[in-house]
């Protein structure tokens, strides 16, 4: 396969080639070390536009993408949340709401590049994304939509890969795809 998992058909004759998908739904976790790109914190513009132009590409596709998004490039339970001298239940959440950042930048540089997104929270965020249910984001998938899995799975004491997992099973996705740094 090539990047992006596609197979290479060989031409057809005296016709253009078909490129058919190897997958029909897949789950895509960005790391949030991912979208720094080489800044030491945070969002690199570069790197998000990139991304975008490559997710919609496979959209374009025909293939049904999901994304979790980490939160490693703002805020990390562990590391960060001991700097600070914090319970780890308080800065667990404190990094789910990192992805919540994220996936909203996510979400709005895909928009911009004409991909119809969904940001669905694991944690309630009434007027920012919709709450996470399982069916709406199938529905959403069939639709064509890019739907992005904001705050982990909810709990703390786990990481976004966990929730890449989880959701990947619960939607089910033919491959789980992880880009980190
Ligand atoms: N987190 C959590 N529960 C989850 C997902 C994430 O508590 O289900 C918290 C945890 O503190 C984690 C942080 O959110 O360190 C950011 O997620 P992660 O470290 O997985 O981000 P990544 O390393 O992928 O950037």
């Amino acid at each position: 396969t090539d990047r992006a998992g596609v197979i290479p058909r060989k031409p057809r004759p005296g016709g253009g080639s078909v490129r058919k998908p190897a997958y029909q739904r897949i789950l895509l976790k960005l790391s949030g070390e991912a979208l720094m790109g080489r800044k030491a914190f945070g969002i690199d513009e570069e790197i998000l536009a990139g991304l975008s132009k490559e997710i919609r590409e496979v959209t374009e596709m025909g293939v049904q993408v999901a994304l979790v998004v980490g939160g490693g490039n703002i805020f990390r339970g562990i590391g960060s949340g001991r700097n600070l001298g914090i319970d780890r239940a308080s800065a667990d959440y404190m990094g789910m709401l990192a992805t919540v950042i994220n996936s909203i930048a996510l979400q709005e540089v895909l928009e911009q590049n004409g991909v119809d997104t969904r940001v669905l929270s694991a944690i309630e965020l009434r007027a920012i994304a919709e709450p996470y249910i399982r069916r709406r984001a199938m529905r959403h998938l069939e639709k064509g939509r890019v739907v992005i899995f904001a705050a982990g799975t909810g709990n703390p004491y786990f990481t976004t890969d966990t929730a890449a997992a989880l959701r990947a099973m619960e939607i089910n996705a033919d491959a789980i795809l992880k880009a980190t740094k």
